[in-house]
């Protein structure tokens, strides 16, 4: 949009949504920039569903990625970085009169700092601002699962990335994730043991894959978009009530 384009839509928009992402590998199936590709398509449908009322800001392609340097290709932020450029994001956006903020998130690994983040803007900005990641319902994951675990690169993941990003999914070249280790929480949490010790990709699965994305489909990649998009504008229509 030109900046006259942004003034006229401002007379209507009272959101700005923020696709953030992560620029890591993910395995032989889709491209580096997934994470990013997916909450950019996911935001842009949610944008077209609240239009006029809410705007699509530029990508933050850049996440908390620690766990994947070890393959070629994986850039991270560091969690200061990664959460002042969001605040200052937040800051330029709300001097052009937007008062609400959600950001969709495409990566997992994102999740603690984006705790932090939008405690630190909802704080220091005074302004309203929630958080989601760009994944479907437990219901539609228990659908869709083909493989023991999943979470990245997987079946589900490479399904999105076959409907909302179709160029990223490397279709000729898709693999079943490679385990190593029978359970991978390298920056997810620890689970109900509430321990938490720092593992990187290439300990847990030697293709960067978890899953099988050789099960993926752009039709469940549908379905699933589909719900993931009903549910957050369900929350957002109600988000932008007060
Ligand atoms: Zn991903």
């Amino acid at each position: 949009m030109s900046w006259p384009e942004v003034k006229e839509a401002l007379n209507t928009v009272e959101l700005a949504l923020i696709p953030v992402g992560s620029n890591e590998q993910h395995g032989p199936n889709i491209a580096e920039s997934s994470d990013i590709a997916l909450a950019t398509a996911g935001a842009r449908n949610l944008a077209r569903r609240l239009f006029p009322r809410a705007i699509l800001a530029s990508s933050f392609p850049f996440g908390i990625s620690y766990h994947h340097v070890r393959f070629p290709g994986t850039i991270t932020l560091r969690p200061e970085t990664f959460t002042a450029v969001l605040h200052d994001v937040v800051s330029s956006l709300k001097q052009h009169g937007i008062g609400k903020f959600f950001i969709l998130n495409g990566h997992g690994g994102n999740m603690a700092s984006l705790g932090v983040a939008v405690w630190q803007i909802q704080q220091g900005l005074g302004v309203k601002i929630a958080h989601a990641l760009h994944w479907p319902s437990q219901e539609m994951v228990d659908k869709y699962q083909r493989s023991p675990q999943v979470g990245h690169a997987c079946e589900i993941e490479t399904s999105l990335a076959m409907h909302l990003a179709p160029s990223i999914a490397k279709t000729e070249a898709l693999a079943k994730g490679e385990m190593l280790e029978p359970t991978f929480t390298g920056g997810m949490g620890g689970g109900l043991t509430g321990i938490v010790e720092p593992q990187y990709f290439d300990q847990v699965t030697a293709n960067g894959a978890v899953g099988d994305a050789t099960y993926a489909s752009a039709e469940a990649g549908e379905a699933m978009a589909q719900e993931i998009e009903d549910r957050l504008t369900a929350f957002l229509e109600d988000f932008l009530k007060d």
